[in-house]
């Protein structure tokens, strides 16, 4: 089912008619909780491009949030994945273990930052990689406080709820959440009060005097953190802030765990956003890339931290399932292979020119950030305020769409592009797709 020419082609107007017709199955069937950014219906994908099912062919900006990394039915992954179906699909690793999990687990702790002794468990989701990482840390200190940040998306399950900063649409009317979770400042340049120059210090101060006050630095079991902030709106922590954080943890006994669902496996450029400032994460959660585009989620960590909660306490019944693994075991070849980490850099470095080129036209682009090929520009009313402008933000996001480009938003405020194509697209694909977001924000704009 490979793709003939790799390149952006409409047959019809999106959405094409078999897409209508199944929007209307799916409004029929589909809780409307769950909600859809487009009713574009996929049939088939290769490398960046998806296949729709009136045969449109769009350029993927987003891979399913940050997930299909290796591209879309990647060859060594469709193989991987084949083979292992055909041997066993689940034995339950707690029951009868099997070689693929190890694997993973020796490859999580190989490239996890950090030459120290580690230990790996596998998850289905990121929200359970990182609900597992607290009862680690909290099992590993004796205390309970969970420190997470403003900004921050962890998940979905009630404990990530907690964590998530975001009431709408992730907890709205979904409490009581968990206890002993506070909330700190986020160290975000565009709108640090202060100024972008002193964020990282004046954040980490107000840190430190709000826990010694409300918390209690004896209680704190875990600082969580995603090194750059995904669904909050792609916030990169002002220089020194992640490093600061770290090192406090190291002083005061607590786990420092970074969140790197969204930013591991070379999205950023280095196999981990940690790296970039040489820090050292106690835990790390990941999930999202690492099973090429099947669930597979890890914690990875110190192995006497990791090793600290009961026998039998963590676990589950599909956790580390055979398929998941073989396919990570593929991507993670392809991502060290094929330098996917370098090519992230490379395709960040062609995006970020583009985006420059955009904001010099279009004064609605605020900021322009990210690192690798994970970048986003922030949309404001361009009159000196930096008021959010989500309505400006969803007409250019619908654009795409209409030209065949996914492209995602997010952000607090709703006012931020995101943009997570495949490591492995082409020029010719980005140069594309960016043509197409400069359309976009042309059209809304006039
Ligand atoms: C997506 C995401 C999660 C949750 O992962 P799920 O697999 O959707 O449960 C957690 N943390 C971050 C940073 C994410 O981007």
């Amino acid at each position: 089912m490979s793709v003939v020419q790799r390149e952006r082609t409409l047959r019809t107007a999106l959405p094409g008619p078999a897409s209508q017709a199944l929007a209307g199955r799916r409004r029929a069937a589909v809780s409307s909780a769950v909600s859809v950014g487009n009713d574009i219906y996929i049939d088939h994908g290769d490398g960046a491009i998806l296949v729709d099912v009136d045969g449109n062919q769009l350029i993927d900006f987003g891979s399913g949030i940050a997930v299909a990394s290796v591209g879309h039915a990647a060859p060594a992954v469709v193989a991987a994945v084949s083979e292992q179906a055909a041997r066993f699909t689940h034995t339950c690793f707690m029951v009868n273990p099997y070689p693929g999990y190890v694997e993973v687990c020796e490859k999580l702790n190989e490239h996890t930052p950090g030459g120290h002794e580690k230990r790996s468990a596998l998850f289905n989701s990121g929200a359970e990689a990182v609900e597992n990482a607290v009862k680690i840390a909290r099992a590993a200190t004796g205390r309970q406080a969970v420190i997470a940040f403003d900004h921050a998306y962890h998940g979905r399950t009630n404990l990530t709820m907690a964590l998530t900063a975001k009431v709408q649409p992730y907890k709205d009317g979904f409490g009581p959440f968990a206890p002993e979770v506070y909330r700190m400042g986020m160290a975000y340049p565009y709108r640090w009060p202060g100024g972008a120059e002193r964020c990282a210090e004046e954040a980490f101060a107000e840190f430190t005097s709000r826990v010694h006050v409300q918390v209690g630095e004896d209680h704190v079991a875990a600082v969580l953190l995603e090194p750059i902030q995904g669904e909050g709106g792609f916030i990169v922590p002002a220089p020194g802030f992640v490093s600061m954080l770290s090192q406090w943890c190291a002083a005061h006994g607590a786990v420092f765990i970074a969140d790197e669902v969204q930013t591991g496996f070379c999205r950023t450029g280095d196999w981990f956003a940690s790296e970039f400032e040489g820090v050292v994460p106690d835990l790390v959660a990941t999930a999202k890339a690492m099973g090429g585009g099947l669930p597979l989620a890890a914690v990875t960590g110190r192995a006497e931290i990791m090793d600290a909660p009961v026998a039998g306490g963590l676990g589950g019944t599909f956790g580390g399932n055979p398929i998941s693994c073989a396919a990570a075991l593929a991507a993670i070849g392809m991502m060290e292979a094929d330098d996917l980490a370098g090519r992230a850099q490379r395709i960040g470095e062609r995006i970020t020119g583009r985006l420059g080129e955009l904001a010099a036209v279009h004064p609605q682009i605020g900021e322009i950030r990210g690192r690798g090929a994970m970048q986003a520009v922030e949309v404001v009313v361009p009159d000196g305020t930096k008021t959010p402008d989500a309505a400006l933000t969803k007409a250019v996001l619908a654009g795409c769409a209409r030209r065949g480009v996914v492209m995602l938003g997010c952000g607090t405020f709703g006012n931020v592009i995101r943009m997570l194509p495949p490591l492995v697209i082409g020029d010719a694909l980005v140069e594309d797709a960016m043509d197409v977001l400069a359309e976009s924000f042309a059209e809304a704009l006039a």
